[in-house]
């Protein structure tokens, strides 16, 4: 037989890929620090398996594609799994889930249906749990598939982890069993650490995956005790002697043919099974299936980055058997990336309404999270520092949900020659006056409020925003150009348009021009608090101020007040304070405010004392989308009538208001018999007030 000896080009690359992805496999399973996206070391493996497939003498048994993890950690005392811990094989479309199918299909002679167990992709650290006669003995990681780490003291901490087995030992479970699962950490607790870890200047986590890792294998149990580690089961490694006498005169048939059915009998031992499991029986539902948990996947409590979908039946199972380093019953379906690799080609600079200088990354087009991203916002000098972050360096880039792209961090051994400095300006990129920080805080200003271009433009465009003045028909583009051709210096120059100055603008005709009079006309009947939040003071949002228009229910009230009074607002504290003392001593804000004054009007406040308003002394959380109203606007509408709007669930909340997509704030509120309120009852709540 003709064999092609491999080019030696192949050859090189080959050994490039294995050095590549077993440094990446050292930072991530043993250091818990990856440096790269999950997308780009998935992208080398396929390269490498796509190579293998072509040329098999390339196929070494050292090859990572042979194997599983990383090498277990020296610290601990090691395990030696007696049913092996394995990995899974991945497809990233329907097209190659459809192969898949078909090479199961092919390998078993049959084109029968197969019934699919579909799991989410839980991101978390497998573990392997030993019971004997009911009792926890041993817990280990998968370490390279074969032996594993023992971190049973950390195990026990997990509250979720069972350790006495529910049931009877010889009827309900067997003598010797381990159950295998993913133990991972939930959203909330991943930001709560990597919160607290921020402000002790320690390294934050790269996802909760990670954190879960670095948590679960730590040598002392009382760090991982306080992690907020969970588990949920979906598999039995070792199962021991099923033919006891007990187990054999039991009704019960433990093990049942099914692999969903086994995970309910798991769960009916007491060890918690992800509550998404389904079981399938058509190639449509696995489709459904993937699509409503990836869309479902922002609201789980605990991260997830695909769908497993396993062969139900058990002795199809085992006719199928393992390859080496995967089961060939069951793959991973993945989700697309979240974070990507990309390159930062220039910083630019933008100022903001409140003159605030903002670096943006601008970033060579990458596709992201479903998405085509272009720039990053990076937010100011402190984090440029944290990012260690130069022009032309190669960053990860995570887009997450409807959440705005992010810089994750700077992947440094692809750090070339050519990297500069990210060098702030001196004098605002707009209007070139001076720049400053003040004391304590990590943003960059322009000093020239509303003299700077930028800042007019912007404060024009809050002015007239919906939760302001909703001027219809003013959109930002329109902003841009009247103050370009100097026919608006300050929102209360709006007022002074006239019909024929408006349209002039670029695709502005005599209709949309009159419908704009229209509305500004209309947006000269307001109420206080719009106003007060349309002045666009610095950290004066709605609910701030409502509060004000409640507390000093006249505009010149609250103008006269100074530092300390203002600090008596429920929500105003020192800083808040001190924006709105600083912006009503500026000459041209007041200028600005008197005229509004003259053209605006809104309806008196009629004084109550806090205690006299109908919600006074009760406390409100809002969690998930309102659609009617939005969370902000429901917050201002509650505060205004005195109810304490909350942002946790606690014994001392009287309500909760739970809009579409409630997570966990709901469960908590009904584990602990808080009122829970619709929008459509928050709605007519307020309208019984208002
Ligand atoms: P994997 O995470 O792709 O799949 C196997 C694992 O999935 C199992 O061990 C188990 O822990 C987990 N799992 C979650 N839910 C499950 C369920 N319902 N049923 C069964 N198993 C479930 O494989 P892996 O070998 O742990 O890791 C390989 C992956 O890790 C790569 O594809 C890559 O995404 C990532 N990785 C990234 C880097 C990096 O540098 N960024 C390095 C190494 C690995």
């Amino acid at each position: 037989m003709l064999t092609i000896e491999p080019s030696k080009t192949l050859v090189e690359k080959v050994k490039q890929l294995h050095q590549q992805i077993n440094q990446y496999n050292h930072q991530y399973y043993v250091l818990d620090q990856p440096s790269v996206p999950d997308a780009e070391y998935d992208r080398l493996m396929r390269e490498l398996l796509e190579i293998e497939q072509a040329n098999p003498a390339l196929k070494t048994l050292d090859s990572p594609s042979q194997k599983v993890g990383g090498q277990p950690l020296k610290a601990f005392s090691q395990v030696t799994h007696q049913v092996s811990m394995l990995s899974l094989d991945n497809v990233f479309s329907n097209d190659e889930w459809q192969a898949f199918v078909k090479r199961i299909q092919d390998r078993l002679a049959s084109d029968q249906t197969l019934v699919i167990c579909a799991e989410p992709k839980l991101d978390g650290l497998a573990v392997s749990l030993r019971y004997e006669q009911g009792v926890l003995v041993q817990a280990a990681t998968r370490g390279d598939g074969r032996t594993g780490e023992n971190i049973t003291e950390n195990i026990r901490t997990i509250k979720s982890i069972p350790l006495k087995l529910t049931g009877k030992r010889g009827t309900d479970y067997p003598d010797v069993m381990e159950v295998r699962g993913e133990v991972f950490m939930p959203k909330a607790s991943f930001e709560q650490l990597n919160v607290t870890a921020k402000k002790k200047g320690e390294k934050a986590f790269a996802n909760p995956r990670n954190a879960a890792a670095g948590s679960l294998r730590q040598l002392d149990s009382k760090i991982t005790a306080k992690r907020n580690l969970d588990f949920y089961a979906y598999g039995l490694g070792f199962v021991g002697d099923l033919h006891s006498k007990e187990m054999l005169e039991s009704e019960q048939v433990f093990l049942k043919s099914s692999h969903y059915q086994r995970l309910c009998q798991v769960k009916a031992l007491g060890l918690p099974m992800c509550p998404e499991v389904r079981l399938l029986d058509s190639p449509q539902q696995v489709q459904d299936f993937y699509q409503d948990i990836l869309n479902k996947r922002d609201e789980l409590s605990y991260e997830i980055d695909g769908t497993v979908l396993k062969v139900d039946d058990i002795s199809l199972q085992e006719r199928l058997g393992f390859v080496a380093r995967a089961p060939r019953w069951a793959i991973a379906y993945k989700f697309p990336a979240q974070e990507e690799l990309t390159q930062v080609e220039d910083v630019e600079f933008q100022v903001g309404r409140t003159g605030a200088i903002t670096p943006v990354a601008r970033l060579k087009p990458v596709f992201v999270g479903g998405v085509t991203v272009s720039n990053a916002t990076l937010h100011n000098q402190d984090e440029i520092e944290r990012l260690g972050l130069r022009v032309g360096d190669t960053v990860v880039i995570r887009r997450a949900g409807d959440v705005i792209p992010q810089i994750v961090s700077v992947v440094l051994e692809k750090r070339g020659d050519n990297t500069t400095d990210v060098l702030f300006p001196d004098t605002c990129p707009i209007c070139d006056s001076k720049v400053a920080k003040a004391e304590g805080e990590a943003v960059l200003r322009c000093t020239a409020g509303l003299f700077c271009q930028a800042q007019r433009k912007e404060a024009i465009k809050h002015f007239s925003s919906r939760k302001a003045h909703d001027i219809d028909g003013l959109g930002d583009k329109l902003v841009e150009q009247l103050v370009d051709e100097n026919l608006i210096n300050t929102p209360a120059d709006l007022f002074k348009l006239t019909e024929i100055d408006i349209s002039t603008m670029e695709r502005m005709g005599s209709k949309s021009a009159k419908n704009l009079i229209t509305s500004l006309e209309r947006a000269k009947h307001t109420t206080l608090a719009k106003f007060i939040y349309g002045l666009g003071i610095r950290e004066v949002g709605e609910a701030t101020a409502a509060n004000l228009a409640n507390h000093f229910c006249t505009l010149s009230a609250m103008q006269d007040a100074n530092f300390e009074t203002l600090q008596k607002v429920d929500d105003v504290g020192a800083i808040v304070a001190k924006n709105i003392t600083a912006f009503f001593k500026e000459e041209h804000n007041l200028a600005v405010v008197s005229t509004l004054d003259s053209i605006m009007t809104w309806p008196d406040i009629v004084i109550k004392s806090a205690g006299e308003l109908p919600l006074a002394e009760q406390t409100f959380v809002l969690t998930g989308t309102l659609s009617q109203m939005g969370r902000s606007e429901a917050k201002s509408a509650l505060q205004s009538l005195g109810a304490k709007v909350s942002g946790s669930v606690s014994a001392k909340t009287h309500f909760l208001v739970a809009g579409e997509k409630a997570g966990s704030k709901l469960t908590k509120a009904q584990d602990l018999g808080v009122s829970v309120l619709t929008e459509d009852e928050l709605v007519s709540l307020l309208a019984k007030y208002n």
